[in-house]
């Protein structure tokens, strides 16, 4: 709820049974119709500390990712916990999320199954939403971890990738539930095949099976542009301003160079390993 008024107020709307109140307020940090952008990050202090000063124990946010992002609202977790109040969340129209990937196709008990390529997960037919799992003790996609049901933004670099698969079936996710965001794609709590791209030269019959099985569209598409073409007329995926406003143009920034300095390494490491490797010989020759 976004509050256009010039003050940030907390209106009480309910008690509890026994103890507490219910109050309800404009978002946090967006009280003000002057609003600009470097005014966002003081506004948004002054509000959770009025909310801390009512006492509040927890907060229930109903806005989604991308509108807590297009109001730059980075700050407002690392804030409530400083303030001591408990966050929850409760997206009012939590849409689903689309991206790119790619299944194996493996026969199975006379029936053809996806799998995931990587893993070797098999994904459940008719319609069902696919679970992500984790063997560490917590639930799938957690931060630092590699779980959730994995896909990529629709991108040129990405369309290109998964329709190059020779051996596996390019398509279009949907993916529902908790969602990682990264800035190639995203971790998803739970998905289901919403597209296969039926490519000329691919057996037809059997992405019709695939099709019917899980419930998922076929678009006969040859290029990459035509699959970008796809997401962007039907609204599929986040676009990479979308994703620069969630993760943040620093973080971005800072993951960059942390995977040119990954690369750097690696290439020292061959190097070095080559290096190594030339001394060896010339002292084999030498003793020869
Ligand atoms: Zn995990």
């Amino acid at each position: 709820m976004i509050n256009m008024t010039s003050t940030f107020a907390v209106a009480i709307v309910g008690t509890g049974r026994g103890r507490g109140q219910i109050g309800m307020a404009g978002c946090p940090g967006r009280a003000t119709t002057w609003m600009m952008p470097n005014n966002t990050e003081r506004e948004l202090e002054r509000d959770v500390e009025t909310l801390a000063r009512w006492g509040t124990q927890a907060l229930v946010t109903l806005l989604d990712d991308v509108e807590l992002a297009r109001l730059r609202l980075h700050n407002l977790p690392a804030l409530l916990t400083a303030a001591r109040i408990s966050w929850y969340r409760a997206p009012l129209v939590p849409g689903p999320l689309y991206g790119l990937r790619t299944w194996r196709v493996v026969s199975h008990d006379g029936r053809e199954r996806l799998f995931a390529p990587q893993r070797g997960t098999p994904w459940t037919l008719d319609r069902g939403w696919e679970e992500a799992t984790c063997d560490e003790d917590h639930t799938a996609p957690a931060a630092g971890c590699r779980c959730g049901i994995h896909a990529w933004h629709p991108r040129e670099a990405s369309a290109r990738r998964i329709l190059r698969s020779r051996f596996d079936l390019p398509g279009i996710v949907q993916a529902d539930g908790a969602v990682e965001v990264h800035e190639d794609g995203f971790r998803a709590q739970r998905a289901r095949p919403y597209a296969f791209v039926r490519l000329p030269g691919r057996n037809p019959y059997l992405i019709e099976r695939l099709a019917a099985a899980y419930g998922a569209e076929i678009l006969d598409l040859r290029r990459a542009e035509e699959l970008l073409a796809v997401c962007r007329e039907r609204r599929l995926g986040l676009g990479e301003p979308v994703v620069e406003e969630l993760l943040g143009a620093e973080t971005i920034a800072e993951r960059r160079r942390a995977r040119a300095r990954q690369r750097r390494d690696d290439a020292l490491r061959v190097l070095a390993a080559l290096l190594a490797l030339a001394v060896a010989c010339a002292l084999a020759l030498a003793l020869s």
